[in-house]
């Protein structure tokens, strides 16, 4: 299983977790014709999308999925009962609530070919700790220096109250962490207030897995 990124940060976001066989996309922030072209156009394989919340780099082109007869999950817009079963098999999800300025869910994935997936994004902290978790794809959007210095207190507390900051992502991490861990994705970094090479090098003092950024076309094997 793969996963591949279309998109991370408030140009888009889009996730694909696949196979040969079977697709699940993780957030609709960006044009369904660029994920029919990431799947070679073998869209019968996609089971379902899950979309974390309403805002439109995450819920832009969900419209575009529900046209078409995907299923959908996206419990913080309403759309959960029903569509949910379709989803489950052969990925079971499950969803938690997160910190935002609109209903955001956050998801566990598990797949019997990569176990327990985490992903977790648009939000102040993480209120839960999970068990064995083998893949973390979790937020690092900004460091509080680098914010400080790009924006003026009113921008800096709204950011403040709803996106993670790079400790409170490595404190989820140490947390977190354990023998299973086989990969961490870091998303949705700011263009202003984030500093990739940095981000990496620090969470990646924490674990002992591969640490991948998420940058449109990366993929890696889960
Ligand atoms: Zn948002």
């Amino acid at each position: 299983m793969k996963l591949t990124c279309l998109g991370s940060g408030s140009a888009g976001n889009c996730y694909l977790l696949h196979n040969e066989t079977e697709c699940l996309v993780i957030e609709a922030g960006i044009p369904f014709k660029e994920v029919k072209k990431a799947l070679d156009f073998n869209i019968s394989k996609i089971v379902g999308v899950v979309v974390s919340h309403e805002h439109g780099d995450h819920a832009k082109y969900l419209h575009e999925y529900i046209k078409v007869g995907i299923p959908v999950m996206a419990p913080s817009m309403g759309h959960v009962t029903g569509e949910l079963s379709a989803i489950s098999k052969p990925f079971a999800v499950r969803t938690f609530p997160l910190v935002h300025d609109a209903p955001c869910s956050g998801f566990l994935i598990e797949h019997q070919e990569i176990g327990r997936l985490l992903f977790a994004t648009d939000t102040e902290y993480i209120r839960y700790k999970f068990k064995s978790l083998n893949h973390i794809m979790i937020e690092c959007n900004y460091s509080k220096d680098l914010l400080r210095e790009s924006y003026y207190d009113g921008l800096q507390d709204r950011i403040k109250l709803t996106h993670m900051e790079l400790d409170t992502c490595k404190d989820f991490i140490r947390v977190n962490e354990n023998h299973d861990l086989r990969t961490v994705c870091l998303m949705h970094l700011s263009d202003r207030t984030s500093n990739e090479t940095v981000f990496q090098k620090e969470v990646q003092e924490l674990v002992e897995c591969p640490v991948y950024m998420a940058n449109k076309g990366l993929e890696y094997e889960l």
